[in-house]
């Protein structure tokens, strides 16, 4: 990896939170290469945060590993606080920590709707919160990593689909209040991407053959197909993009079969 000192987010200093596997890894990976400082939030896998960071710094690049639940808000807004104590600054946030418990609909208990409540949607809310009141001088950008299922709905996960139906009003609302600072605010919706918050799927060869079958690429999504786009929003090449929701699923949502 090498870090560039004149890449899109050159001089920008930017918060990936669950950054530690998956998508938050690709995109952190991704915002270093392009020349952010990146705070490197994670909740699990210290290690991987560890080696993230070193990667970095070995290219020339700035990121520093914090641990923290960022359903908690003393620990989003010791989060924030560190970063800019670190980096001087805040641009971007990138809101993409997240869970999903299968259960069915008559059988999801109360805990499943308490965590995922709290982790895929408090947790957005309180770190745009705290990100936006630093941002609030000279502007930023944040990007959830929503879900298709902001919009459509998923038998067997309801909490997760009224969560991130929750953060798709959470992001226009966000847009709105927060465009005369000069703060934008987008979600990404994906697909099927293969990372291990669908690692059961993905090992099974029949839902494999049966995403290859809908999905109108043909194939799950790679992180790095993500973060790239989440690098165009974190970007002053997206400056006039506020209040949008961009959906990185092969098609996914458009699948529609003949009767
Ligand atoms: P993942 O499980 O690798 O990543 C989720 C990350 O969030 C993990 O690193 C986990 O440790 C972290 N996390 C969980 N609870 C946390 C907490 N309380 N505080 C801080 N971090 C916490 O899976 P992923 O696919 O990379 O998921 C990233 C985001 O993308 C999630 O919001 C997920 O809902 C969304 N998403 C994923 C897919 C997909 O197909 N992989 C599709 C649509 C949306």
């Amino acid at each position: 990896m090498s870090a560039a000192s004149s890449g899109d987010l050159a001089g920008k200093v930017a918060i990936v939170t669950g950054a530690s596997s998956g998508i938050g890894y690709a995109i952190a990976e991704l915002f270093a290469r392009h020349g952010a400082a990146v705070a490197i939030n994670y909740f699990a896998h210290a290690d991987a945060a560890h080696r993230l960071v070193g990667e970095i710094e070995a290219a020339g690049g700035r990121a520093l590993a914090l641990e923290g639940d960022i359903s908690e808000a003393s620990a989003v807004e010791s989060l924030v606080a560190t970063t800019v104590e670190t980096f001087g600054r805040l641009d971007i946030l990138v809101n993409n920590a997240g869970i999903e418990a299968t259960q069915s609909f008559l059988e999801t208990d109360e805990s499943n709707w308490d965590r995922t409540i709290a982790v895929d949607l408090k947790g957005p809310f309180l770190c745009l919160q705290a990100a936006a009141r630093r941002m609030q001088q000279g502007g930023g950008s944040i990007v959830n990593i929503s879900s298709i299922h902001e919009d459509f709905p998923f038998p067997g996960s309801t909490p997760y689909v009224a969560a991130k139906g929750g953060l798709r009003m959470l992001m226009r609302n966000a847009s709105l209040e927060l465009a005369g600072y000069g703060i934008r605010v987008n979600n990404v919706a994906p697909g099927a991407i293969a990372t291990p918050i669908n690692a059961a799927t993905l090992a099974d060869p029949a839902k494999v053959k049966e995403l290859q079958r809908i999905v109108p690429l043909r194939r799950p999504g790679e992180p790095s197909e993500v973060a790239e786009v989440v690098l165009f929003l974190a970007s002053d090449r997206a400056s006039y993009v506020t209040g949008s929701t961009y959906y990185v699923d092969g098609g996914y949502v458009q699948h529609a079969e003949p009767l």
